[in-house]
């Protein structure tokens, strides 16, 4: 599976019936909510209630049936999500809080020319600044403030991956003094942008404050943060990219340490907020990219990792700020993270070796006679 995404230029007209899907979605979805907590109502329920609803309500039958079902998929999720412990108790989505919806199926959308025809909405300028190559499966879009996005995911053959360029496992260590540390002593150091643009956000913040409700000029300054809040977005998805690639390609295990939970995790502090977001995006394109290359990712439990000595397992207790591991037992002297990422490293092994995968997995052969089939379950097993 990979996933396009693709500037769109709809008509005024066009945005308006988008914007009015989402807020049909929206809508939606807190009925849902609502419906759902007070009777329990599953998933299957909603539904089916849903297309008798559909008749019967002119809001509803001006969205194309399935990107109403895909509303009630993602309340489903969000659920899902939430009995996983991965994320708090689904909220009721306010005005610009819920801000895409999905065609769930390639029959609500099609590509035609330079054009995307989308059910109910119409034909809107597309930019296919790239080739699609396999077949379509979903399409979503999205409105960020003023521009609106389509991603499309498309079902791919593994063939025509570029392979493994390394096949040495690594542990990564993520912090704020370096992004990333790696367990044979790379670093990628955090990016110089993203003072700039917190203390950006810090004063806009403020100057909101400062204004007077529902006035105009509120209206203005807080469109102008959430284009500040794009900006850093958008650089710190590029550097994610970046990173992931890199690690992906040259290394064929990779392990991290599990994530804290969001939104259970309260964060004052924006630039640590910030960066949270973004080893939670390293984690998951990492694991994307190396799953399209025949590698894997292994998440461990991130107890213990700095204060245990990666040479003999001793426990050395140590500062936030003690940059350096120095073990009495053993006299290893080593960087602080660099400790940390090699006890990573030989926590996902053990992971590996205990759930009766090999510990290593070797480059893939770029003959062009590899049947496609055995490199295909090859990574199935993972
Ligand atoms: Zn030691």
């Amino acid at each position: 599976m990979i996933t396009y995404k693709f500037r769109l230029y709809p008509t005024d007209a066009q945005a308006r019936l988008m914007n009015d899907t989402i807020e049909t979605c929206r809508l939606l979805y807190n009925d849902l909510l609502d419906d759902r907590t007070r009777t329990g109502a599953r998933a299957f329920e909603q539904k089916r209630a849903l297309t008798v609803h559909r008749r019967e309500n002119k809001f509803l039958a001006a969205v194309h049936s399935q990107v109403l079902q895909d509303v009630v998929f993602r309340l489903d999720k969000a659920y899902g999500a939430f009995y996983a412990g991965l994320s708090r108790f689904p909220k009721f989505k306010r005005r610009g809080r819920y801000n895409s919806f999905t065609y769930p199926q390639p029959g609500g959308f099609r590509i035609v020319g330079k054009r995307l025809r989308l059910s109910k909405i119409g034909l809107v300028k597309v930019k296919l600044h790239r080739p699609i190559e396999g077949a379509l499966k979903t399409c979503t879009i999205i409105r960020d403030i003023d521009q609106w996005y389509a991603c499309i995911s498309c079902e791919t053959e593994s063939r025509g991956f570029a392979a493994l360029k390394g096949d040495r496992p690594v542990g990564v260590d993520v912090g704020l003094l370096n992004f990333a540390t790696l367990s044979d002593g790379r670093a990628f150091e955090n990016p110089r942008f993203l003072s700039g643009s917190v203390e950006r956000i810090k004063s806009l913040q403020k100057q909101l404050s400062r204004k007077r409700k529902s006035s105009n000029k509120r209206v203005k300054v807080k469109v102008r943060l959430a284009k500040a809040w794009r900006k850093v977005r958008r650089q710190r998805d590029d550097f994610a990219h970046k990173v992931s690639a890199e690690l992906a390609s040259e290394y064929s295990t990779v392990v991290f340490e599990e994530l804290k939970i969001p939104n259970m995790v309260k964060n004052h502090n924006l630039a640590s907020a910030i960066m949270d977001a973004s080893w939670g995006q390293l984690r998951r394109l990492t694991a994307y990219k190396a799953e399209r290359r025949g590698g894997r990712v292994i998440l461990v439990n991130p107890s213990g990792t700095s204060q245990k000595c990666s040479g003999c397992g001793a426990v050395v207790p140590k500062g936030l700020d003690e940059r350096t591991h120095s073990c009495p037992s053993c006299n290893l002297v080593l960087d602080r993270d660099v400790n940390a990422a090699r006890n990573i490293l030989a926590a996902g092994l053990e992971r590996a070796r205990a759930e009766g995968q090999p510990l290593l997995i070797q480059r893939r052969r770029t003959s062009k006679f590899a049947p496609m089939k055995q490199e295909a379950n090859a990574f199935r097993r993972w």
